[in-house]
């Protein structure tokens, strides 16, 4: 609902454009049972694959409500997140 206030970085771009230190990146999964998009961080990892921030539900680590849907950024430094746009080429 204000996913316009992340940045946008391109595929290769690994430093942070705010702090310029290095970035972390994750998966973005949608859970399609709940319909939630987020980074894998947002899920709480357990032995045998995640829980759902919102439903609570687990998800298998190959989990067919499960997908990735993109790639997220996370600067360790200043806490920014951003969102990884597809590269233009390839695919
Ligand atoms: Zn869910
Ligand atoms: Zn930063």
């Amino acid at each position: 609902m204000s996913e316009d206030t992340k940045l946008q970085i391109s595929v290769d771009q690994t430093m942070c454009p705010v702090c310029q230190n290095r970035l972390a990146f994750d998966p973005i999964l949608h859970h399609m049972i709940c319909a939630y998009v987020g980074p894998s961080s947002d899920f709480v990892e357990t032995t045998d694959g995640y829980i759902c921030p919102k439903c609570r539900r687990g998800i298998a680590s190959s989990d067919p409500a499960c997908e990735i849907v993109g790639t997220s950024a996370r600067c360790g430094a200043c806490g920014k997140e951003m969102i990884v746009s597809p590269g233009a080429s390839g695919a």
